[in-house]
């Protein structure tokens, strides 16, 4: 599924260091405290785009072409610990990993010495259950790489 990563995936531009991008992303909500106060956050353990679009209005032309390619019935889920399926409409409990579909607006800040994008603006389009798109390579390895609390530390 990977485009060109030059066009917008609509209308064929040439991107330009200004751009929208739509990302499948593996991630798990958790806890972050700042300041004293308890925010929800997201840890993300893997972020793939999948198309870039010039501007928002491509991607709003292309938005019902990727709902239907992804079956989904609900779209720009509340930032909650328990969401709904975009597809089935199951219980998503984000404190486990789980997919999401999200768009970024980034810009690209590349130097002559490496690629650099800022993201101004995360929306998240979608969030999928386990049964409708599993995480892989996130909670699996997390299990089988999970150090037994005896062998954790070899001197206490
Ligand atoms: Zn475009
Ligand atoms: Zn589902």
């Amino acid at each position: 599924m990977d485009m060109n990563r030059h066009l917008c995936g609509m209308c064929l531009v040439p991107l330009t260091e200004l751009k929208v991008q739509f990302a499948r992303r593996m991630e798990q909500m958790v806890v972050e405290e700042k300041e004293g106060k308890q925010l929800k956050s997201v840890k993300i353990f893997s972020d793939d785009v999948f198309m870039e679009f010039c501007n928002s209005k491509c991607w709003a032309a292309r938005e019902p072409e990727v709902m239907a390619a992804y079956e989904l019935k609900n779209t720009y889920p509340s930032f909650q610990w328990i969401a709904t399926c975009s597809r089935c409409g199951a219980t998503v409990n984000r404190t486990k990993p789980y997919v999401s579909l999200n768009l970024y607006k980034v810009v690209d800040e590349s130097k002559s010495w490496g690629c650099f994008e800022r993201v101004l603006d995360d929306k998240e389009f979608a969030v999928l259950c386990f049964d409708c798109d599993a995480p892989t390579g996130t909670d699996a390895e997390q299990v089988h790489h999970e150090i037994p609390k005896e062998e954790a530390c070899s001197i206490c």
